[in-house]
């Protein structure tokens, strides 16, 4: 039914940056794969904005850092839209505490959900963009991950992580049509930020050049050009939507 559209898989993405990317890459004429793995409701609500503008998209329930639930989802996308050839590494927590104090269980979530999700999603996806000789990985990273954050030593770990991962894939399959990029957002209005102080946000809001924080869709309209066509010959690169605010 589908055969014309490219398939992308948004992990994480029934709400925030990942709906917006979903939303926006669906707009671009991809079938999207939306991927939650607990809040289906949420998930639901993407599917609905999608469809109500014409969009091709399915619902996948998985965990993305368990191998095997992975694997399955894949399984699942290929079997009902197709081959993955787009892939956006969205899905993030983060659990914040100073180093002295983080929990071993704090640093492990965050490193398995964030890095290792994307490690295990981006394997997965790589046997069919190869088969493919195209394909689009996208990993959603962060600019703590370039400069650091006091109290986010684990999430930090991982999106700089990330971008390790992201130039390695990047130096492994260029040869072969397939492009790695890191987006690195800076603050982006989500329900990940809604939780901070009002004090923390008039300081991050005196460090945005922008004098605004980000919307999802400021992300989603990067990782889009970064998914498409017209990026084949970017690749290995951090590109930061921070309004301004690290300039690194
Ligand atoms: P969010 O909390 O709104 O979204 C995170 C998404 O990940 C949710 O849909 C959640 O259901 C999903 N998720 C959580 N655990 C999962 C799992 N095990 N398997 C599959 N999905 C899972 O936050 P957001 O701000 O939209 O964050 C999206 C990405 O952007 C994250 O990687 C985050 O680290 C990154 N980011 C956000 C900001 C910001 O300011 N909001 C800044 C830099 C980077």
């Amino acid at each position: 039914m589908n055969e014309m559209k490219k398939v992308a898989l948004v992990t994480g993405s029934g709400k925030g940056i990942g709906r917006a990317v979903a939303i926006e890459l669906a707009r671009r004429g991809v079938a999207v794969a939306i991927n939650y793995s607990r809040s289906e409701d949420a998930a639901r609500e993407t599917a609905e904005m999608i469809r109500s503008e014409g969009g091709v998209c399915g619902l996948f329930r998985a965990d993305v850092s368990n191998s095997l639930e992975v694997h399955g989802l894949f399984e699942a996308i290929r079997d009902s839209l197709g081959p993955v050839s787009i892939l956006v590494n969205n899905a993030g927590i983060t659990r914040d505490a100073l180093l002295m104090r983080m929990k071993d269980e704090d640093w492990r979530h965050v490193l398995s959900l964030n890095l290792e999700g994307a490690f295990l999603c981006s394997r997965e996806g790589l046997r069919d963009m190869t088969r493919a000789r195209w394909g689009r990985i996208v990993n959603i990273s962060s600019v703590v991950g370039i400069i650091g954050n006091p109290g986010q030593a684990n999430y930090c770990a991982s999106k700089a992580g990330l971008l390790g991962l992201t130039k390695s894939i990047a130096r492994e399959y260029g040869m072969r049509g397939i492009t790695a990029n890191a987006v690195a957002p800076g603050w982006i209005e989500t329900d990940m930020t809604a939780v901070l102080k009002p004090e923390i946000r008039e300081a991050m809001l005196k460090s945005v050049p922008a004098g605004r924080p980000g919307r999802p869709e400021d992300v989603a309209a990067v990782v889009a050009f970064l998914a498409s066509e017209e990026a084949s010959y970017v690749n290995g690169q951090t590109i930061a939507v921070d309004g301004g605010m690290t300039m690194v």
